[in-house]
């Protein structure tokens, strides 16, 4: 299950994975943004609740902000057939594009999640701001 792993990475590391406590050597040091192995496949594992999480999302957020715009422009397209056309198709269009404005934002969300270091196990007073700053 190991095989694949070299030894350099474990004797000689030059880097750590952010997310787990995988080492790796100078030849497969991991690039900005991307984590070991293991934990790209857990990454992979989880499109499936995401894919959940944006079905449950993209629709009602288009179907609020399409609505929200359907009624925000209601009252200029009395006017007649046509007005009420032209609402309708932006209104739709509003809908798609905050639908999958909520994907790319589950998308973005759930990298920076996963991206977060969790290995070290920072004390929890570390991770509250600084009374200083306030
Ligand atoms: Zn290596
Ligand atoms: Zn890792």
């Amino acid at each position: 299950m190991r095989s694949r792993v070299c030894t350099d990475c474990t004797t000689a590391p030059v880097m750590r994975c952010g997310r787990c406590t995988t080492t790796r050597c100078a030849a497969h040091a991991l690039a900005p943004g991307t984590r070991c192995d293991k934990c790209e496949r857990d990454w992979a594992d989880e499109a499936a609740t995401r894919r959940a999480a944006k079905m449950i999302f993209a629709p009602s957020i288009g179907i609020l902000s399409g609505g929200l715009l359907f009624g925000l422009l209601l009252p200029v397209s009395l006017g007649g057939a046509i007005g009420a056309a032209i609402m309708c198709t932006i209104a739709c269009a509003t809908a798609v594009g905050a639908g999958a404005g909520a994907c790319r934002l589950v998308d973005r969300s759930a990298r920076a999640m996963f991206l977060r270091e969790r290995a070290g196990g920072l004390p929890a007073a570390r991770l509250l701001p600084s009374p200083r700053h306030r």
